[in-house]
């Protein structure tokens, strides 16, 4: 008779979507599975996404989908593969969750939150017999195969076989994700990328007649940098700007911000209409005010008509101010701080691990999810890389383990 081959003992640090998908495919690969967090429940981030109609993936073609990770496209291309948006609806379908297709083309479960596909998830994975350590902080390895944890004020020490490090990165820090980990992974000579916001607002130097506008959405507007524009809608907040057609721009204005001291994007506030057309709209206004005109001729709202009015006083001629309205300059001196961004980027580089997202310096360590270096932006494709390298980390972890046995 042979003997009964031992269990493969892994454990998974952080349970946000990558760790909890790592904890799944680990579990259903025969591993007893333990998931640590440092909070005092799992996934907050994801169930704040939910707020916000958690908007899973994107339905467009994958060579679309993959572009959008920009350089991280090819690093990520084997993971989003594996388990594509397709997959992920299917199995939001298995946890009861179906999903549709919004007009953006975004994918939303129908009941718009996280909640109920968390609690599902949860208990399918007891089901499956994964425990959960909450109150759990990693503080590094204690030697090789062994975790150190913080918990109520005394050191855990966790043996694995295989462990799946999925802490997320550093936005929203309340939420359990502080970018806390990275000394623990520079202790043992990984290097770390820095940890920046991702898809977050920036600054202006408003005058006081801007900040009355704060909190008032710009709808329907173009934003355009560096040769990218997109369509969108952004909101007016105290000190600055923020808002999806914002955070699809906000790698190249954060890095241009930091590079240079400031960034000057181009507001379109009427992107439907051309400027010849606006013009003659303009030119008609008769005896109108410019306040009437901008309101009557231009459909311009209360807000945007004083992002206009903050690049200077409107020009007199409906050529000349047709053009400011379709490309308000607005100077960008700030990003907003990472703890109320989106996301962040930076975090463990892909030339760190090997094609199962194992960390070449640390046998037996395995890495998914934001705390990797891509970004992209909103739109589904944060969530769905998480679930997907979240994945591959752990099919990584179970392919590792079997060649170690059979070592
Ligand atoms: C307001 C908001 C709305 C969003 N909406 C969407 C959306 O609609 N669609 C989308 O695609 N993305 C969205 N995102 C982004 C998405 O939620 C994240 O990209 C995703 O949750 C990251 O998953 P993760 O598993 O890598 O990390 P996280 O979800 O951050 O989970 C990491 C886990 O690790 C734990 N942890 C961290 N450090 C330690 C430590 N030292 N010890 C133990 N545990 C630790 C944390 O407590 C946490 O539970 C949104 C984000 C925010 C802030």
């Amino acid at each position: 008779m042979s003997p009964t081959p031992p269990t493969l003992r892994a454990v998974v640090v952080g349970g946000g979507p990558a760790g909890l998908m790592a904890a799944e495919v680990l579990a259903a690969a025969g591993a007893s599975v333990v998931v640590y967090d440092r909070m005092p429940s799992l996934s907050r981030k994801f169930l704040l996404a939910g707020r916000g109609g958690l908007n899973l993936t994107h339905s467009e073609p994958l060579d679309a989908f993959m572009a959008r990770y920009g350089a991280a496209a090819g690093p990520l291309r084997a993971a989003l593969e594996a388990f594509p948006p397709e997959r992920l609806r299917a199995w939001a379908q298995e946890l009861g969750e179906d999903t549709f297709v919004g007009s953006s083309g975004r994918v939303f479960p129908k009941s718009f939150k996280a909640s109920p596909l968390l609690r599902a998830w949860l208990r399918r994975l007891a089901g499956a017999g994964v425990e959960v350590r909450l109150r759990h902080r990693f503080a590094g390895f204690e030697r090789p195969g062994v975790l150190r944890f913080e918990h109520e004020g005394e050191t855990v020490l966790a043996e694995a076989d295989v462990a799946v490090l999925a802490l997320g990165g550093a936005s929203w820090p309340r939420l359990g994700s502080d970018g806390g980990w990275t000394g623990a992974l520079e202790a043992l000579g990984v290097e770390i990328a820095p940890l920046r916001a991702a898809n977050s607002g920036f600054e202006a130097p408003w005058s006081p007649h801007m900040a009355k506008v704060a909190g008032a959405p710009l709808k329907n507007i173009a934003v355009a940098f560096d040769g990218r524009r997109v369509r969108g809608e952004a909101i007016v907040t105290a000190s600055g700007l923020e808002g999806g057609a914002i955070y699809a721009l906000s790698g190249a204005l954060r890095d241009a911000i930091e590079g240079k001291g400031s960034a000057l994007l181009h507001v379109d506030l009427r992107p439907d209409v051309d400027a010849a057309a606006l013009a003659q709209r303009l030119g008609e206004r008769g005896s109108q005010s410019l306040a009437n005109a901008l309101r009557k001729a231009a459909g311009l709202s209360p807000a945007a008509a004083n992002l206009l009015r903050e690049a200077g006083p409107p020009p007199s001629d409906p050529k000349a101010l047709a053009a400011r309205i379709k490309a308000v300059p607005v100077r960008l001196t700030g990003v907003r701080p990472i703890a109320r961004a989106i996301s962040s980027a930076g975090g463990v580089p892909f030339g760190e691990t090997d094609a199962g997202y194992m960390l070449r310096k640390v046998p037996g360590v395995f890495v998914a999810g934001e705390m990797l270096d891509w970004e992209a932006p909103t739109g589904g494709y944060l969530l769905q890389a998480c679930f997907s390298t979240g994945f591959a980390a752990a099919q990584g972890a179970v392919a590792y383990a079997a060649n170690i046995a059979r070592s």
